[in-house]
């Protein structure tokens, strides 16, 4: 069967012909993959910078935010039918016995690092036709959502980090649950850095949760982003036009920040004008640049004056796919048009390279495997 591999000895990436997965233990399920989103950490497997084939092979499958439906199911399996519209998960766990983390389930904070990800390190990924996997990394998609599911993998990192936040939000006793209605209270002030498929995601997230969102952000797109932006009743805020000052003015006092560009020089700017008890989140990955001069003084006077926390957040356990499959059901239901205009343009598998290319524009990119 077609499938897009990189070939990181050779310096190549390709559509090759990839032996077809069979299930082989009772608890497996085989899938058709329909969509596969791309991101920056494809772009980055394709530029050979990161990306590890599984043990004995000399190339890379790759792909890590699917939606598939499932075909065949094994004797055991009972969360899941032929027919299901499922999202798989990305990381299994490291085989440890002593990383506690993976032995509950939770890789997405394993201790030793040895874990593997679909798509991405010592493990096959999705975009090819059919994908074999044991049915609790799974997770179950409603029919309705056929068109954007894919879009559920990059929602789970914004899911993650609002756990993450909620659960930090806890120290302060009086941070109680967001009332529907109700018109958002002090701590509720949040600014995304980036409005690509993360931060727009994110924001999206965040407006559901009750808070008052502002996305800065420099991009080439930006019609598009501001549009999806006004829709969700949040507000752009151009990052060409506007300081990183003038952002803090007009969204101040920050509560919140919601990272979603991996720009670190950018992101330790935006640090300075935290308000007070505010959680700084960082999702993105910096690429090895040089060393920026950071102003440490004054950012560690301000977190310890101002109880402000920093917090990174990779990867989601099972239960951020649940939250973000419901999440993306509010979505659209409240923002048909925003939702679907996150997905750009649709690729056939033998095109795939092209949404793979740094130049490609747009929002979300997507290889539509089958329909
Ligand atoms: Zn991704
Ligand atoms: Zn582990």
């Amino acid at each position: 069967m077609k499938a897009l591999a990189v070939f990181p000895a050779k310096r190549e990436a390709r559509v090759i012909d990839h032996p077809e997965s069979r299930i082989v233990s009772p608890t497996e399920a085989k899938m058709r993959v329909l969509d596969v989103g791309v991101c920056g950490t494809d772009r980055e497997i394709v530029d050979f910078q990161y990306g590890t084939p599984p043990e004995g092979f000399d190339y890379l499958v790759i792909g890590h935010e699917s939606l598939s439906e499932v075909v065949e199911v094994g004797p055991q399996v009972s969360r899941v039918k032929a027919g299901d519209l499922v999202v798989m998960t990305v990381r299994r766990p490291c085989s440890h016995p002593s990383c506690i983390a993976c032995r509950e389930g939770r890789q997405d904070f394993c201790y030793t690092g040895d874990y593997t990800e679909r798509g991405i390190k010592s493990r096959h990924g999705y975009m090819t036709e059919f994908v074999v996997e044991e049915e609790r990394y799974l997770n179950v998609v409603p029919r309705p959502l056929r068109d954007i599911g894919v879009l559920v993998e990059p929602l789970t990192i914004a899911e993650k980090s609002l756990e993450q936040l909620g659960r930090i939000q806890q120290r302060l006793p009086w941070a109680s649950p967001v009332e529907p209605g109700v018109p958002p209270g002090p701590g509720r002030r949040a600014v995304v850095l980036g409005a690509g498929p993360v931060g727009l995601l994110g924001a999206m997230a965040l407006r559901v949760s009750g808070y008052d969102v502002a996305v800065y952000s420099r991009s080439p797109q930006h019609d598009e982003q501001n549009d999806i932006v006004t829709a969700i009743g949040a507000r752009y805020i151009a990052a060409e036009t506007h300081s990183i000052d003038q952002l803090a003015q007009l969204a101040g006092p920050i509560d919140v920040v919601y990272e979603a560009t991996g720009a670190s020089g950018f992101a330790f700017e935006v640090i300075k004008h935290l308000g007070p008890n505010a959680v700084f989140i960082f999702t993105g990955v910096p690429g090895r640049k040089g060393p920026i001069p950071v102003d440490t003084d004054r950012i560690m006077r301000d977190m310890v004056l101002n109880n402000q926390a920093i917090v990174g957040s990779v990867n989601a356990p099972p239960h951020s796919f649940e939250a973000a499959i419901n999440h993306l059901g509010v979505f659209v239901s409240r923002w048909p048009d925003a939702v679907r205009a996150l997905i750009t343009r649709r690729f056939p598998i033998d095109q795939a390279l092209e949404p793979l290319s740094s130049g490609a524009g747009g929002v979300k990119n997507v290889v539509a495997i089958s329909s």
